[in-house]
């Protein structure tokens, strides 16, 4: 079948470029002009707010990725999740800003927060792009919040489906 993009836009691509920008002045005003910033990203839907968000920071900052899996090609949570990729570095005495595509159940976010905590960062926040309130099963604190949406299966900006439509450069949904 012919590929096809979808049509059904949810935030075109100059409001989440607006956006991106808005939090990365966020990120640096809420920390010491001084302070180091490491940000830890989660493969792979986080790759492009990750670029953009970096990009917009004027700091010297460093980078890490980790993968994990909690949906695989399905729509529905398995509220599995798995840490298929660890960090290069450690985290000791670092003001780690962890970056995420979406917060949707939590799942994966309270998982993060928690291995990532036990390694003794100086500070650890949390970043997402997008969040469903509606679809949360676990209290989880994220501190900056790019987008809130209804509970609709989103891809584009990093985020697929089945692999695919995360080159788009706005937010679309899927179903
Ligand atoms: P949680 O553990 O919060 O339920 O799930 C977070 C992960 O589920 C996200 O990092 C993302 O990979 C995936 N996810 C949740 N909602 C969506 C969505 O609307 N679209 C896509 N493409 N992935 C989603």
């Amino acid at each position: 079948m012919a590929y096809e993009a979808p049509k059904n836009i949810l935030i075109p691509a100059e409001d989440i470029q607006r956006r991106v920008r808005e939090l990365a002045f966020e990120i640096g005003r809420d920390y010491a002009d001084d302070a180091q910033l490491h940000f830890v990203s989660v493969l792979k839907g986080a790759f492009v707010f990750l670029g953009d968000l970096v990009r917009s920071m004027d700091r010297g900052v460093s980078l890490d990725f980790m993968a994990v899996s909690s949906y695989g090609k399905s729509v529905n949570s398995s509220g599995e999740v798995r840490l298929l990729k660890d960090l290069d570095s450690g985290l000791e005495g670092r003001n780690v800003i962890i970056v995420e595509d979406i917060v949707d159940t939590g799942l994966t976010l309270a998982y993060l927060q928690e291995i990532l905590r036990a390694r003794g960062p100086k500070s650890l926040r949390t970043a997402c792009l997008l969040s469903k309130p509606s679809r949360r099963k676990v209290d989880v604190k994220v501190d900056y919040i790019g987008f809130t949406i209804e509970d609709r299966f989103v891809v584009g900006y990093g985020l697929d489906y089945a692999e695919q439509y995360r080159h788009l450069p706005y937010l679309a949904v899927l179903d």
